[in-house]
C-alpha cells in the first residue's frame, strides 16, 4: 500500500472526492492568467481531494497526512493566481467548502469559518448588523473568507481601508499545525503575520475575526474622458475627498473600455479612458458636484439613474484582476503585472511606464489605493505576452524606473512578493510544519536558503508530467 492509499483509507469516513475529473477541477486555481506559470504548472493534480466539516476533522487530515508524509496543499475556491492552490507534488487537496459557518456577528467585527464566500459572509453581516467587510476581492462571488486572508493583499474597499497587512484589518487567526500532534493556536497581532498571506505554507486557518464598516448599497459609476491624466487626477482626487466615501476608484486607459467592457463599449469611443467608482449613496451629490467642476470628464453611469438597456452589473466586477479576465476573454494573448506605484511620485511614474511603451504593449489599469494614509494606486497592468524574454524586460523597465512589482509569473512567496525571506513566515514553518508538508513548493527559503533571485526558482521536486 502506497503511503497516499494509506492516508485515504484512514479518512475514507470523511467526505473524499473519488471522481477523477472533480479531482482535476480542484487542484487547479487561476495560475494560468500567466502563460509563464500555465507551461509549468498545467499538469499537477492532487491524488485524492478530503473536504473536512469541521476544525476536528481539518486535525485529523493533518495528522494523518503527517503520519503517512502526504503534502496538503489547502483550498478555498481556488480563485487564487500564481499557482497559489495548486498542489506541486500532488498529495491530498483538503477543500474547505463545508466550512462556512458566520460564528458570531455584530456592528463592527465577525467571527467566521474559513470556508465561507465572501458574498454570503457580506450578506450575512448586513441582514444581522448592517455592516459588511472592509475590503474584498474582486471575485467577491466565488472566493471564500479563508482564502483571501491566506492569498489575497486587498482589494474592494482598499481605497479607504488600505491593505490586508495594515494592522487593525485582520483581528484574530486560529490556526491548525501540521504536525504528530496538530495544535489550535490563536493569533493575533504581530503574530497575524505568521500566517497571513502565507499561502497555506506554514498553518491551517480554521477561524477568522475580522473589522467590519458599515455596509451600503453603493452606487456603481462610470466616467469616461479624453485625457488620461484627467482620469488618474480624479480617481486621486476623490480617494483623497475626505466627505466622499468609496469602495473602489479604477482607472482604465484606452482602449480598454471600448475593446474589453462589451457592455460599457456602446458609450465609448477607443480613445476613451474610463473611471469605474463604487460611491456610497450619500455621497453622490458630491461627487456629482464635483463632476461639475471637471468639464474634462463625462458621466456616462450612475447604477441608480441609467437608461442603458443592458446593465453592467456591478462595477467592481470590472476592476482589480476581472480588467484581466475581462480582456483575455477577447485576446487570449493579455496577461499582466502587478504594480505598486507609490506616493507621492505615483502619477508621474505611470505617465513615465505610458511613455515606455507607447504601442500598446502595455495598458495601464490603476486602482486608487490608501498606503499608510496615502493615496497610491496598485497598477494591474495588461501585457500583451509575446515571450518569457520580453516579459522579463518589462519588468526590468519597471524596476529600473523605481515601480515594485509584485511577478505574478512566479509561483513562489517571495518571488510574488518582494523577493527576500519573511523570517517571521519561514520560522512559524519551522514549528508548525517540521516536515514541510504544507503546500510544497511554495517557500523559497525553506527549499533553497540561500537563494539569489537571479532567476526563477524551479521546485525540484514538483510532480513530472505525464509525457
Ligand atoms: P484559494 O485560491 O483557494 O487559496 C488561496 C491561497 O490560500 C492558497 O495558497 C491556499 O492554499 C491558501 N488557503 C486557502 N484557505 C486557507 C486556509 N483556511 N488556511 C490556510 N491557507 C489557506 N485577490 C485580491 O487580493 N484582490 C482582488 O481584488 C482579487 N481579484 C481577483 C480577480 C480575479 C478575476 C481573479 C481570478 C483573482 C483575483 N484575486 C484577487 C485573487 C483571489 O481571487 C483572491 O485572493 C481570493 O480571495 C482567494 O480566495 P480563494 O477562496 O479562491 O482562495
Amino acid at each position: 500500500m502506497t503511503h497516499i492509499d494509506a492516508a485515504k483509507a484512514a479518512l475514507a469516513h470523511l467526505d473524499i472526492e473519488e471522481n477523477p475529473n472533480a479531482i482535476t477541477a480542484a487542484s487547479r486555481d487561476f495560475f494560468w492568467y500567466s502563460p509563464v506559470l500555465k507551461k509549468r504548472l498545467d499538469h499537477l493534480r492532487a491524488d485524492f481531494v478530503v473536504r473536512p466539516r469541521s476544525e476536528a476533522e481539518v486535525i485529523e487530515v493533518l495528522k494523518t497526512c503527517y503520519a503517512h508524509d502526504v503534502p496538503v496543499t489547502t483550498r478555498g475556491a481556488g480563485t487564487g493566481n500564481y499557482g497559489q492552490a495548486m498542489p506541486m507534488r500532488g498529495g491530498c487537496v483538503m477543500h474547505l467548502r463545508h466550512m462556512t459557518a458566520v460564528k458570531s456577528c455584530e456592528p463592527g467585527r465577525v467571527v467566521v469559518e474559513p470556508g465561507c464566500l465572501l458574498k454570503d459572509l457580506d450578506a450575512f453581516c448586513k441582514e444581522q448588523a448592517g455592516h459588511e467587510l472592509r475590503m474584498v476581492s474582486s471575485t467577491w462571488s466565488t472566493a471564500t473568507i479563508g482564502g483571501f486572508i491566506a492569498g489575497g493583499s486587498g482589494g474592494v474597499g482598499s481605497v479607504t481601508w488600505g491593505s490586508l497587512r495594515d494592522l487593525g484589518n485582520i483581528i484574530r487567526l486560529r490556526v491548525v499545525t501540521m504536525e504528530e500532534e496538530p495544535r489550535v493556536l490563536e493569533f493575533t497581532g504581530e503574530e497575524l503575520a505568521r500566517v497571513s498571506h502565507a499561502y497555506g505554507t506554514n498553518g491551517i486557518i480554521t477561524e477568522l475575526e475580522l473589522p467590519l464598516a458599515p455596509a451600503y448599497d453603493w452606487t456603481g459609476v462610470f466616467v469616461k474622458t479624453k485625457d488620461f491624466a484627467a482620469a488618474m487626477a480624479l480617481a486621486e482626487d476623490l480617494a483623497n475627498s475626505d466627505g466622499i466615501l468609496l469602495k473602489i476608484a479604477s482607472v482604465y486607459e484606452a482602449p480598454t473600455a471600448k475593446s474589453y467592457f462589451q457592455r460599457v463599449a456602446p458609450f465609448v469611443e477607443d480613445d476613451d479612458h474610463l473611471v469605474g467608482l463604487m460611491v456610497a449613496p450619500q455621497s453622490m451629490a458630491g461627487l456629482v458636484t464635483l463632476l461639475a467642476r471637471r468639464p474634462e470628464v463625462e458621466m456616462i453611469y450612475r447604477s441608480d439613474d441609467h437608461d442603458w438597456p443592458r446593465s453592467p452589473g456591478l462595477v467592481f466586477e470590472y476592476g482589480w484582476n476581472h480588467t484581466t479576465l475581462r480582456a483575455l476573454k477577447v485576446d487570449p494573448t493579455i496577461t499582466y503585472l502587478q504594480v505598486r506605484y507609490g506616493y507621492p511620485n505615483s502619477k508621474e511614474l505611470v505617465e513615465q511606464m505610458r511613455g515606455s511603451f507607447p504601442d500598446g504593449e502595455v495598458i495601464q489599469h490603476l486602482e486608487a489605493i490608501r498606503m499608510e494614509g496615502k493615496v497610491a494606486f496598485a497598477g494591474l497592468s495588461m501585457v500583451k505576452f509575446t515571450t518569457e524574454e520580453r516579459l522579463e524586460e518589462i519588468i526590468q523597465i519597471h524596476e529600473d524606473a523605481g515601480a515594485l512589482i509584485f511577478n505574478p509569473h512566479r509561483y513562489t512567496l517571495e518571488e510574488g512578493g518582494r523577493q527576500h525571506a519573511d523570517n517571521r513566515q519561514l520560522d512559524f514553518k519551522r514549528e508548525a510544519d517540521p516536515k514541510g508538508l504544507l503546500n510544497p513548493g511554495k517557500m523559497v527559503t525553506w527549499d533553497a536558503p540561500d537563494w539569489d533571485y537571479s532567476r526563477m526558482y524551479a521546485y525540484p521536486e514538483m510532480m513530472e508530467a505525464d509525457d
